[in-house]
């Protein structure tokens, strides 16, 4: 197993720096997802590490040894790119072979060996078939074979789910997943879908304009954005103004709240709380106020399926919230919402 690092690793190109003195310490084993909006700099980034792109400055480091002017084939890396890149007038038996055959194995143990891999990813039976003839699932699945069968100590996976739809991407996002836990190879994948990364991930790094703007666990980012920008990007949230008025209150535009020992963590001298859209309670409107409850409204009513969202005036400000929609509430409706201080997160 391999441990990934990448030490202020920049990537310039004409001028403007696509990767920006990155620092990044992936574990042997671990699953370590690179978040962030289209432009960020993933790809260059995967691609220094594999290899087919010299950095600019900066060095990146396998199990301590510097391996920064290492060539592709020296590596012992797997990169499964965005298109997939099988070869189109080869089956997918020879697809998955071809980095077998370049390294001068004996046809017979190529053969076993992609066999076995072809059992793995559930593909004995398209052995003979070409790309054209297979579905955009079947053919990520020939693309990952044929990055496996070479063994390579880190699996780097360049947005591997963008063009697959919904349903298949949640299979394949178990399937890659479990090909992980059953390997143990250290990956680093790439993407910009939140859910995906918060599902596969073992830590999460956040980018932005080439840089890192927090690594942590998917929980942790969720919960506790390092900043406005991150809390944006990983879902749904209420942020609204607020100023410290004690070490354990600020002030909001829905009123004096309280907080909980886990914004301790946060900002010191905040400008803006954040509130998870799920996090909010309301209830029917009770006589006897309690610690973060306020009066509220309610102004507007999405049905999202499973959830209900509700946008709420409260006070001099509105608040959105989302819950189970089985329960049935209507426009107009007189509500208490309670704001959960353990959930109050103060940003910078
Ligand atoms: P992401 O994968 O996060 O979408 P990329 O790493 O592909 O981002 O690109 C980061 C930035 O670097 C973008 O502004 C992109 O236009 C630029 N870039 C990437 N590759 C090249 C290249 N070969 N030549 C010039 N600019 C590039
Ligand atoms: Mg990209």
């Amino acid at each position: 197993m391999t441990q990934v690092q990448l030490k202020n690793l920049s990537k310039v190109f004409s001028g403007t720096p696509a990767v920006d003195a990155i620092n990044l310490d992936v574990a042997c084993g671990e699953f370590l997802v690179l978040l962030g909006p289209s432009g960020c700099g993933k790809t260059t980034s995967l691609r220094m590490v594999c290899g087919l792109e010299q950095p600019t400055s900066g060095s990146i480091w396998f199990n301590g040894q510097d391996v920064t002017n290492l060539p592709v084939q020296k590596r012992k890396v797997g990169l499964v790119s965005q298109r997939f890149g099988l070869f189109p007038h080869m089956t997918v038996e020879q697809n998955v072979a071809f980095g077998l055959s370049v390294r001068g194995m004996s046809a017979e143990e190529q053969m076993r060996q992609v066999g076995e891999m072809l059992e793995i990813v559930r593909l004995s039976t398209f052995a003979k078939r070409f790309p054209s003839q297979l579905s955009g699932g079947q053919m990520q699945r020939v693309a990952i074979a044929r990055t496996l069968v070479t063994k390579p100590e880190v699996l780097l996976l360049d947005e591997p789910m963008a063009s697959l739809d919904t349903l298949l991407r949640t299979e394949m996002r178990q399937f890659i997943r479990d090909l992980h836990d059953e390997y143990g190879m250290t990956t680093l994948l790439v993407t910009h879908d939140q859910i995906e990364a918060m599902d596969l991930a073992d830590r999460i790094a956040v980018m932005f304009d080439g840089k890192v703007a927090q690594l942590a666990a998917p929980d942790e980012i969720y919960q506790h954005p390092a900043n406005e920008q991150t809390a944006r990007f990983m879902g749904h949230s209420n942020i609204f103004e607020c100023a410290r008025t004690s070490e354990k209150h600020i002030d909001s535009p829905y009123g004096q709240l309280s907080l909980g020992e886990a914004s301790a963590r946060g900002a010191v001298q905040p400008s803006k709380a954040m509130l998870r859209f799920e996090s909010i309670k309301i209830g029917e409107c009770r006589e006897t106020p309690q610690n973060n409850a306020f009066s509220g409204t309610i102004k507007r009513a999405e049905f999202l399926g499973a959830m209900m969202r509700y946008t709420l005036q409260v006070g001099e400000g509105s608040l959105t919230v989302e819950e189970a929609s089985t329960i049935k509430r209507k426009i107009g409706d007189a509500v208490t919402v309670t704001l959960p201080p353990e959930q109050i997160w103060l940003l910078q």
